[in-house]
């Protein structure tokens, strides 16, 4: 699949539910409305379409949310896709996952082909765990990560740089990820669903941030590529890679190889627009017909637009989109 633009689309992120065990700050209100049942894609439904998306020529999918390991029956789903990984026509399956439910699920996530997750965490103090997540225990994501380290899985952590908030603690952040020899990838906050925080008050340039980590910090630019916008250097004498992602204070479009589906089976080609395609549509009116349904995303690919604006202004703090970020998970 080709977008207008010439970029080669070949990395899907799935979200399989909107629900989620943690209510994060920067990502969710306190009292959320989620979608009806009647609403979300089943499991096979969810499978049928990425079925047609690898056809059609993705090769990594990444499962997100909401928190993708809290859904009912969601190792069946894995297994399913793992074959295609087993098979090769799949180059990665992974995910992005809160961690709370890892300790349960880690050896099947392994046995099903994954290899890499991430796991969001922001902050190494429980108190302030506790406060970011509102509802979250950080011994249990902790737990997570060993019972994924012991599984075989490799861990990456993502952490979102929150101005007054964990900036504090990007050095400790770095120098347990090097200890642990895992990656850690830092996220501008963006300015998705109207949370009751003000944004612009949490926003913080890692631009900056990443000057004054060189300060203190042997960061060597690298050429490694994730396939995805986060640009990496590596510590050096460590095993561990820093990644920045900055939606805000840097565009990274150009590259874009990404698509996402909703659990509802609606399809944003951009995490910034809300143009979408509801396969859901094509696929409960045309029940196993995949030649529509390759149609509509055929459609869709051609509707890819060349970038995102996201602005948060300190004088108007409404959000840029009024889709939370839970919809399409990141
Ligand atoms: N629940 C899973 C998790 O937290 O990893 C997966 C879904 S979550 C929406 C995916 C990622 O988006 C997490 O790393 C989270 O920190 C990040 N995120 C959520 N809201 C965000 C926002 N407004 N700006 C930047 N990143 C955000
Ligand atoms: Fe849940 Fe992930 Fe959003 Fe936090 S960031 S509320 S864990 S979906």
């Amino acid at each position: 699949m080709i977008d207008p633009f010439g970029r080669h689309i070949t990395y899907l992120r799935l979200s399989v539910t909107d629900r989620c065990d943690f209510r994060c700050q920067y990502c969710m209100a306190e009292n959320m409305t989620f979608l009806p049942k009647s609403e979300i894609l089943s499991l096979e439904e969810l499978e049928l379409l990425c079925h047609v998306f690898i056809r059609r020529g993705i090769k990594k999918i990444r499962l997100t949310g909401g928190e993708p390991l809290v859904r009912k029956n969601i190792i069946s789903l894995i297994r399913h896709l793992g074959e295609y990984v087993h098979n090769g026509e799949l180059d990665e399956l992974t995910l992005t996952t809160n961690g709370s439910q890892l300790e349960k699920y880690a050896a099947d996530l392994y046995a099903a082909g994954m290899r890499r997750i991430n796991v969001s965490l922001d902050t190494l103090e429980p108190e302030l765990f506790r406060t970011i997540t509102r509802w979250g225990r950080l011994d249990q994501v902790m737990q997570g990560i060993r019972a994924a380290k012991k599984a075989g899985l490799s861990v990456k952590i993502n952490m979102v740089a929150l101005k007054g908030i964990n900036d504090t603690e990007i050095d400790d952040m770095l120098a347990w990820c090097v200890a642990e020899e895992m990656d850690l990838t830092l996220i501008e906050t963006m300015p998705l669903g109207a949370v009751n925080v003000i944004r612009a008050d949490q926003y913080l340039p890692l631009a900056p941030k990443l000057e004054d980590l060189k300060s203190r910090w042997p960061l060597k630019a690298s050429s490694h590529s994730s396939g995805g916008p986060a640009r990496y250097y590596t510590v050096e004498g460590s095993k561990t890679k820093l990644g920045m992602i900055t939606p805000m204070s840097h565009n990274f479009c150009d590259s874009c190889n990404r698509i996402r589906l909703t659990c509802t089976g609606e399809l944003y080609m951009c995490l910034g627009h809300d143009d979408k395609v509801d396969l859901r549509q094509v696929l409960r009116a045309y029940p196993g017909d995949v030649a529509q349904v390759e149609e509509a995303l055929h459609n869709a690919i051609s509707q890819k637009p060349e970038r995102h604006y996201f602005i948060i202004d300190p004088q108007d703090d409404k959000p840029t989109l009024q889709r939370f970020m839970n919809t399409t998970g990141g």
